[in-house]
């Protein structure tokens, strides 16, 4: 029984590997990697993030960096942000990937992330950045005043010269929230089979963050291999809701995808409690 477990695990596994490595962007978790076949990270005791640095040379940064995400969200200095401008197409659709061998729809083997082709950029300051994808954490990566919220979702944007930007969202438990239902509908579609997800207006003012509503901010790194640095985050003040049952239907299949907090080390936390969003359709 072990052996035969084991041995269809091992196949599984090579397979989600190719798969990444030839498709899916996770947080660019591919980028170093080419065509080879990337090393098996998750969140366990043998390839949690506490390995991950000593799984791949590339990835030595998750350790020795200075400046990692997430981090733990209190004693923030406020700051008057500069403005910020999110450009969204009218029609706004986003395609689901659901790969042949990949557990289930939207599944990369790490968290449930929707790519973005929709067009929807947010600049920042000088910075333009396209909207690429978005995911899920639970519990939350970042914490507030040291408490995890039940689950995160990352917004994560690239400008053209590849620097990063994520818009983080905290997600509390509280009414159910409709505008999601399409999306979580599709945690259970077939693999192999894609999709496409109309995304309406009150999708957008539920679960997209408008971020009118206070913004930290902070120089950070991806919270998953190769944990680049140099991304700037802008986690919302205020959490958006999802019921205990939608919470749930993630949970049943991630319930420990997030990275333990970092060290700050010297760098700056800061909150703009009312920062200068507008937004174009
Ligand atoms: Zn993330």
């Amino acid at each position: 029984m072990p052996t035969t477990t084991n041995h269809a695990s091992t196949i599984a596994c090579t397979i989600i590997a190719l798969l990444l490595a030839s498709c899916i962007d996770s947080e660019k978790s591919s980028e170093h990697h080419g065509d080879t076949e990337v090393a098996h990270w998750g969140y366990e005791a043998d390839n949690g993030p506490d390995a991950w640095a000593s799984m791949d040379p590339a990835w030595s940064v998750c350790a020795e960096g200075r400046e990692q995400s997430p981090i733990d969200i209190s004693s923030a200095t406020e700051i008057e942000l500069p403005a910020i401008i999110i450009n969204r197409p009218s029609e706004r659709k986003f395609e689901v990937l659901n790969q042949a061998g990949v557990v289930n729809a939207l599944d990369n083997g790490h968290t449930i992330q929707v790519n973005s082709k929709t067009g929807e950029t947010i600049a920042i300051g000088d910075g333009i950045f396209a909207l690429v994808q978005f995911h899920f954490h639970a519990p939350s990566e970042h914490t507030v005043d040291g408490k995890h919220f039940p689950m995160e979702m990352h917004f994560v944007h690239q400008a053209d010269n590849g620097s990063l930007a994520v818009v983080g969202v905290l997600i509390e438990e509280g009414a159910a929230n409709a505008s999601i239902a399409p999306l979580w509908a599709q945690l259970s579609a077939s693999p192999g089979t894609n999709a496409t997800i109309d995304v309406s207006a009150e999708f957008s003012q539920h679960v997209f963050p408008d971020i009118g509503t206070g913004l930290h901010h902070y120089e950070g790194s991806l919270t998953t291999p190769p944990c680049s640095e140099g991304v700037k985050w802008y986690v919302r003040k205020t959490p958006t809701q999802l019921s205990r049952e939608q919470i749930a239907a993630f949970t049943a299949i991630y319930d420990h995808n997030n990275r333990p907090v970092q060290a700050l080390n010297g760098r700056m936390l800061y909150l703009d409690e009312n920062p200068n969003v507008s937004i174009r359709n």
